[in-house]
């Protein structure tokens, strides 16, 4: 029993248990009030019938008396009628008072006819006086009759009777006569009865109160029956009951082997809580675990991390998050497709669970925290040694190449690591910086893991900081572009220009397209950039003249928002027509990534591009996985060598048969190839004997102003 508040009033709950004992309690009241209430109208019954009795046996005992006094007064009247006839006082004085001897007769008067008393048993005082009882009145009345009367007076009886002489009447006799001798006996009669009444009344008693007592032992047996078959039962299933909502299905504990239904209704809710048990695990595991690699998932991560944190800071210890990002992870699946984006992720995640297990670091954990993301938490001694140790290692692991239907593919991952309790203490801001330092460890060039340092915090900051300056900054006059020559590699002629981007931030000096090109594809302003960047190449592009009389060239960078962006096409047309220059002198540059996303989109989109004839060209050739056979589905102009492949070209055999085979592969399908950063004479030199048909790089010219490279074409 208990008060509980419900919708702000206490209200009283009662168990099953409390409300059978209230019944109980109640029901035993109300038996004991209805026992009370026949008892006392037993006994009401029993007084009644007493004093019936006593009236009946009074009525006896007077009509006894009345026949006994009558003929008393019948046999006394000739005994005095000869004193009276005399008028011998002393004689009829010395008669009435040996009437008056009999212990029934209180008073015996003789009087004449007139009512005049003529002798008194009471000594003769009022001898020679009229009687003045209340009860002379009606003697007097009936005594023209000559007949005996009666009268009751309480319990006094008075007769009255003529006394006759010669057949005349002389006066009359009074005799008083009370009942108590007969009333001596009532009593001794009704005694018996009295007790055999109260005996009666004793034995119902008993019978009420036994009766009482075995109803309240039946009750209490019934109770218990309940109590053990219903109520113990019902009071076990809302236990179970309470325990499953709480999610304590362990603590559940129902068997019943009984055949009724209570035994069928406990086994059913025993199969029940099992199957929920079941299902909440399931769900739990579903919850708690990446279904792609089996690995614990970025909730279940969290909740360990925060775990882990509650017992190291008890404890002092330390732990270190890594986070791991593969590098680029997008152009796998964006060339390869998602089923083989996900066998890489399966490879990566075995490869980074055995290298923990190889380490033998109990209490560490992995999770696969987003698409491309791990998460490793690491808890060891010397943890910034350690785990600058396995970074290293995972990144040696993940740099291993992978097979993928027996083709090798490389890749690499970027580690951000931050250590407990140096940079933070909570589990949010732990993550939140390993985060930054793995973000960090990109822009270092990725493949690498970094620290976690305060001032990476404002790298972050600096970063959201450029994004805000990104906006405006062209209808500031802070963007520009400076345009690098393009040489014929054969004859060493100067055939076009690409336009480089380039933003005089008015604090920051020169920010270098790396920089902010990223941050504009990001936030989306990259559209609008790009568009300025276009109408500015071309108009520019428009007043280059060149001797030889043939039509120099101006290539664009596009960016794949751009491409998708959908206004691409009435842009070129548009600024076409204004600055007058030929459909074929424009040149889009786009990376293989911006292409490959969706080759069937993008080979459409393209197609509509070339239809103007404006020429399309791949950029950045090489980086991606396209490969080369993605050559032949996508409808380019000519392709832009990477410069990571001619920095080593002279260096690095691997990349001069690559060079060279995209060379021979591009000219069988009819695509120019242009070679990107060639810094010194033997690259050109190279490239050239390869047949690479374009080049452009520091050594034959810098990116430039736009009235510099106008006098570079006039020359
Ligand atoms: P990209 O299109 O591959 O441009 C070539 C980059 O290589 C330019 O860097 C250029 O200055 C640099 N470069 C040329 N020759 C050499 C060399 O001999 N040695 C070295 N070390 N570098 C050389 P930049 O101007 O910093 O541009 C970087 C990237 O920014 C570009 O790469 C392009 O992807 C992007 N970008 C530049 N302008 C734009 C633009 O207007 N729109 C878009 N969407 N992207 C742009
Ligand atoms: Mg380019
Ligand atoms: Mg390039």
């Amino acid at each position: 029993m208990k008060f509980v508040r419900e919708q702000g009033r206490w209200r009283l709950r009662l168990g099953l248990r409390g409300q059978m004992l209230a019944m109980l309690g109640l029901m035993m009241f109300l038996v004991i009030i209805i026992f009370s209430m026949l008892w006392m109208n037993e006994k009401s019954n029993h007084r009644e019938m007493v004093s019936l009795t006593e009236i009946a046996m009074n009525s006896i005992d007077r009509s006894n008396l009345k026949r006994k006094g009558e003929s008393l007064a019948a046999r006394s009247t000739p005994y005095i009628a000869d004193s009276i006839q005399d008028g011998n006082s002393k004689v009829l004085q010395g008669k009435l008072q040996e009437l008056k001897k009999r212990n029934d007769v209180v008073y015996a008067i003789a009087f004449d006819g007139k009512g005049v008393i003529l002798g008194d048993a009471a000594e003769g005082s009022s001898n020679g006086k009229p009687m003045v009882d209340p009860l002379a009145s009606a003697v007097m009345a009936a005594a023209g009759e000559n007949k005996i009367v009666s009268q009751w007076n309480e319990k006094l009886l008075d007769i009255a009777a003529p006394v006759m002489q010669h057949g005349k009447r002389v006066g009359g006799l009074r005799i008083g006569m009370v009942l108590h001798e007969q009333s001596a006996s009532n009593v001794s009669l009704l005694q018996p009865l009295k007790n055999n009444l109260k005996k009666s009344n004793d034995r119902h008693w008993r019978w009420l109160l036994a009766t009482t007592i075995g109803m309240f032992l039946i009750a209490l047996g019934l109770l218990y029956l309940l109590e053990r078959h219903v109520i113990g039962p019902v009071r076990d299933l809302s236990l179970a009951t309470d325990q499953m909502e709480q999610g304590r299905y362990a603590d559940v504990n129902l068997s019943s082997n009984r055949l009724d239904e209570i035994g069928g209704l406990t086994r059913a809710f025993a199969r029940m809580s099992a199957g929920v048990a079941r299902h909440d695990r399931e769900i739990r595991r579903m919850a708690y675990t990446d279904s792609l690699t089996g690995m614990a998932n970025r909730l279940a991560f969290r909740e360990l991390l925060e775990e882990r944190l509650l017992t190291l800071q008890a404890n002092s210890g330390e732990l270190a998050l890594l986070f791991i990002d593969l590098d680029d992870f997008k152009r796998v699946n964006d060339t390869l497709g998602h089923e083989e984006g996900d066998e890489v992720l399966n490879q990566l995640a075995l490869r980074v669970r055995s290298t923990l297990e190889k380490h033998g670091l109990s209490g560490s954990q992995v999770a696969r925290f987003s698409g491309d993301e791990f998460i490793l938490l690491l808890l060891k001694s010397d943890i910034r040694n350690s785990s600058s140790e396995l970074a290293e290692e995972l990144l040696a692991e993940v740099r291993k190449p992978l097979a993928l239907h027996g083709n090798p593919l490389y890749l690499t991952a970027s580690i951000g690591i931050t250590l407990f309790p140096f940079d933070a203490n909570a589990a949010g801001v732990l993550l939140k910086n390993a985060d930054i330092a793995m973000y960090q460890a990109k822009v270092a060039g990725k493949n690498c893991y970094r620290f976690y340092s305060r001032a990476m915090d404002q790298a972050v900051e600096r970063r959201v900081q450029l994004e805000q300056d990104l906006r405006g900054a062209f209808e500031r006059g802070e963007m520009g572009l400076m345009y690098q020559p393009i040489y014929n590699l054969t004859d060493g002629r100067i055939v076009g220009a690409e336009a480089l981007m380039r933003w005089q931030h008015p604090r920051l000096g020169m920010v270098p397209p790396s920089t902010f090109i990223e941050v504009a594809e990001q936030s989306g302003l990259i559209e609008m950039l790009g568009r300025h960047a276009l109408v500015l190449a071309c108009n520019d592009a428009a007043m280059w003249t060149k001797t030889d009389n043939t039509l120099p060239f101006i290539s664009v960078n596009v960016s794949s928002k751009q491409l998708r962006g959908g206004e691409l096409n009435d842009v070129i047309e548009t600024v076409l027509a204004s600055s007058g220059l030929k459909p074929s002198q424009l040149h889009l540059e786009l990376t293989e990534t911006a292409i490959l996303n969706d080759e069937n989109q993008a080979s459409v989109l393209l197609s509509r591009v070339r239809a103007t004839g404006v020429k399309v060209w791949l950029d950045d050739f090489g980086t991606g996985f396209s490969g080369l056979s993605h050559l032949r589905r996508v409808p380019v102009d000519g392709v832009k060598i990477d410069r990571s492949f001619v920095t080593d070209l002279l260096r690095d055999p691997d990349d001069l048969a690559l060079t060279t085979s995209i060379i021979a592969m591009a000219h069988s399908l009819g695509i120019t190839v242009v070679a990107e950063g060639i810094e010194t004479e033997g690259q050109y030199a190279v490239l050239r004997e390869r047949g690479c048909d374009q080049g452009q790089g520091f050594w034959l010219g810098r990116p430039m102003l736009a009235q510099e490279i106008a006098k570079l074409f006039a020359a």
